[in-house]
């Protein structure tokens, strides 16, 4: 715990995605993995992470009670709230919600590998870096990357490999920076796939965290499986984070 409440980290767990693509019939971040609704995961990691200190879940409109959130098992202060029609209008809701805290913690209940110990790293690098906004995770590239049309067809170009970083979650941001990076118009905000390019947009210093490609993004049936396996893998041998 920090001395004041400005002082403490909040974690905002965006959760209300549909997820159309996994086909399950109930939103992703309840579609059971390892047992548990994905969405547990997360929360269990960052409940955990010593930077952590109040928890804010925004879920889809409507959503019943959920055996995603049993709050009285954590320390941690845990509140659920209504997402948006976007991510980032969820982060938005989330924040909004928030009370007090500084710096602030973005998650994606879709990346339910996350560990207590990536959070504190990403926190630990925003607050080694006084001139950064934001801090993220992030793994290197180790495919080539070419840039072609929507549909596929002719490549345009190839991008230089060693400067390129597959971004996820957490990303943690100095709390006035996000807030002035979400006060943009609907349509900015619906085309933003994560918060830390609202930062960028406005010139602001966004730094990379190297973090385990195995915090992987729950998307397909194929990426559910493969959850699943380093999740069983987790359970069963010595802890350590997704290679
Ligand atoms: O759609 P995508 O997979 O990029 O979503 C990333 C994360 O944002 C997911 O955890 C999802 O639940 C969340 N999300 C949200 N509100 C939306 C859309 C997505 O909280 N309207």
């Amino acid at each position: 715990m920090r001395d004041s409440p400005e002082e403490m980290t909040v974690a905002l767990i965006v959760a209300a995605g549909s997820g159309e693509r996994l086909g399950a019939g109930v939103p992703k971040a309840w579609v059971p993995l390892a047992g548990r609704p994905m969405l547990a995961h997360s929360l269990e990691a960052l409940a955990a992470a010593k930077a952590v200190d109040r928890i804010v879940i925004a879920v889809p409109s409507g959503t019943p009670d959920t055996p995603a959130l049993p709050a009285d098992r954590f320390e941690v202060e845990v509140v659920a709230v209504d997402g948006g029609g976007s991510r980032s209008d969820s982060v938005r809701r989330a924040l909004a919600a928030a009370g007090p805290g500084d710096p602030v913690l973005v998650h994606d209940a879709a990346r339910p590998l996350v560990t207590a110990a990536l959070a504190e790293a990403v926190t630990a690098a925003l607050e080694a870096d006084p001139q950064a906004d934001a801090a993220i995770a992030a793994a290197p590239v180790t495919d080539t990357i070419k840039r072609a049309g929507r549909d596929g067809g002719a490549v345009a170009e190839t991008l230089d490999r060693g400067e390129l970083w597959a971004v996820q979650t957490p990303q943690v941001f100095r709390r006035a920076a996000l807030e002035r990076a979400l006060d943009v118009d609907s349509e900015t905000l619906a085309a933003a796939t994560d918060d830390a390019s609202l930062i960028e947009r406005s010139g602001g210093r966004v730094i990379v965290v190297p973090a385990p490609a195995g915090n992987l993004k729950v998307t397909t049936p194929f990426d559910l499986r493969i959850a699943e396996l380093l999740l069983a893998e987790r359970d069963a041998g010595p802890r350590s984070d997704p290679a």
